[in-house]
């Protein structure tokens, strides 16, 4: 529908469409520009989700056997991983947290500014951290009860959050999963984009971040709620892929396109509703914090582990489960992480002949291990997604069967979707993508930090050092005796 507002741009010439543009795929593209694209994606998400909340707190209390215990361990997150590494941030546009929230809009005021303290990405960091150490210390991933418990507290907060505060805070400043997403979806090769910045320059209404207002001055369609201004966005960070500006732009000039994983990581250009890089530290700790979990999530599930833990508990007389987790967690994400990218910029800082200063050395290069980071991400949930991505069907019959519906009888049996000697070469070949993604962004990088190419050739030395490190370490991980959730227990498998 033409808008009061839409009505000012005087010519609209339509632009030819990109190649590899997800809105203009035949049927596909329909969908996604169809206003109500993201409610069709999220209600049946919402139904799963209410099953899953049931099952955990109904159903038997034996992870494998309930759906809380098996759907967002197993399948949910190796969705994530693989979308992310496909398109992008899709799983955000199908968050079914969202949909509450949206009843909140309706029925709480939301009017109060996201206090300035606490905005950035800190308090996601600290959640995002609080939900690595209960996945280990409290053994999420083997209670479906408390699985539940997360779900409903992950409805409620977003409920709360997005009822009093305007635009999207729970999803730009809370949500530890959306920051999860945001940090690989850098690693995509799709973004949310304009399609042609001449006729953004043309563009006098600017509805993708105002919103799309009828003649009488309500509004229609939002904007942009996690405040980017499309023709400034770059890049993924913050990016939902709600496509709240795809439908609020008077002049379809945004689409969903293909682009070059992580270039947005090398230029060093101000980006709407971000900022520079380098003067966001908050966004540096959180990439960081989700590069080094990746590789301490599965080391955790890992046997030499359990020796690892054995050997400190004896030598610090600490016996306590949780404190033992705690301990690692620490070591894992913040003070090994600590030592190494502080001994690797100063590496970097001396090589590249003292010119860029230790703390902008790593504010740049920092972000060259998100491939790597998003490799082991990877390799991990998709070892879990394609060693039991069928253990969800017996769970739902079992849980059909337990409402009355004729389910039929489980086959305990359906686990794998691949054969299991396939599983480790395609952690492997993951895990080494990301090395290469990284190694080449850390050299695209240096170039731009660096404008002598020998100084910048030694200045990205180190980083490739640790980065090649990483992935060895990764590649040490995936081949120790590991630990299968969400299965029936497999012979010679620890739970
Ligand atoms: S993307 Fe925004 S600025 Fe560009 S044409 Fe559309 S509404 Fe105007
Ligand atoms: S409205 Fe904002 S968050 Fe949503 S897809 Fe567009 S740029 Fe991304």
């Amino acid at each position: 529908m033409a808008t009061a507002t839409s009505r000012a741009l005087p010519v609209f010439q339509p632009v030819p469409p990109p190649r590899g543009d997800l809105t203009r795929v035949r049927g596909l593209g329909r969908f996604l520009r169809w206003k109500h694209a993201r409610t069709a994606v999220q209600v049946p998400m919402l139904l799963l989700a209410v099953v899953i909340v049931l099952d955990g707190f109904l159903g038997p209390q034996v992870a494998p056997e309930n759906a809380a215990g098996v759907a967002p361990w197993v399948q949910w997150r190796g969705f994530v991983v693989l979308s992310l590494l496909v398109v992008g941030n899709l799983f955000c546009m199908a968050c079914p947290f969202m949909l509450p929230r949206r009843l909140a809009k309706r029925l709480m005021p939301a009017d109060r500014s996201w206090p300035s303290w606490l905005r950035g990405k800190w308090l996601a960091l600290v959640l995002l951290v609080l939900f690595f150490w209960a996945y280990e210390a409290l053994d999420l991933w083997n209670s479906p009860w408390l699985t539940a418990w997360v779900i409903v507290a992950y409805f409620a907060g977003a409920f709360v959050v997005d009822g009093f505060f305007k635009g999207a805070a729970f999803c730009k400043h809370v949500c530890p999963i959306g920051s999860f997403n945001f940090v690989n979806s850098l690693a995509s090769p799709g973004e949310v984009r304009v399609r042609d910045a001449a006729v953004c320059d043309r563009c006098e209404t600017k509805d993708c971040i105002r919103g799309r207002h009828d003649a009488a001055g309500r509004l229609v369609q939002s904007g942009c709620e996690l405040w980017l201004f499309q023709p400034r966005k770059v890049g993924n960070m913050d990016c939902t892929f709600c496509l709240d500006c795809v439908h609020a732009c008077p002049h379809d000039n945004v689409g969903i396109v293909a682009r070059v994983p992580g270039a947005e990581l090398v230029s060093e250009r101000w980006r709407s509703g971000v900022g520079r890089l380098a003067g966001r530290p908050d966004l540096l700790a959180l990439v960081l914090v989700v590069v080094f979990g990746g590789f301490m999530n599965a080391a955790g599930m890992i046997a030499p582990m359990r020796t690892l833990q054995t050997a400190t508990a004896h030598a610090l007389g600490v016996h306590s489960e949780l404190a033992l987790w705690t301990l690692f967690l620490l070591a894992g994400v913040f003070a090994v992480p600590a030592l190494l990218l502080g001994v690797t910029a100063a590496a970097s800082r001396w090589l590249g002949g003292g010119r860029v200063p230790a703390r902008a050395n790593l504010m740049r290069f920092g972000y060259g291990l998100v491939p790597v980071g998003f490799g082991m991400w990877l390799a991990h949930y998709g070892f879990h997604f394609l060693a039991g991505g069928l253990a969800i069907v017996p769970v739902l019959q079992r849980a059909g069967g337990d409402a009355g519906l004729p389910a039929g009888a489980p086959n305990w049996s359906l686990g794998g979707l691949v054969p299991d000697g396939l599983l480790l070469p395609i952690e492997l070949v993951l895990l080494e993508a990301g090395l290469l993604g990284s190694i080449v962004l850390l050299h695209y990088i240096s170039r731009s930090l660096y404008p002598d190419a020998r100084a910048a050739r030694r200045a990205f030395l180190p980083w490739a050092v640790l980065a090649v490190g990483l992935a060895a370490a990764g590649a040490w991980i995936m081949t120790r005796p590991m630990a299968m959730r969400g299965m029936m227990m497999m012979p010679g498998m620890e739970m």
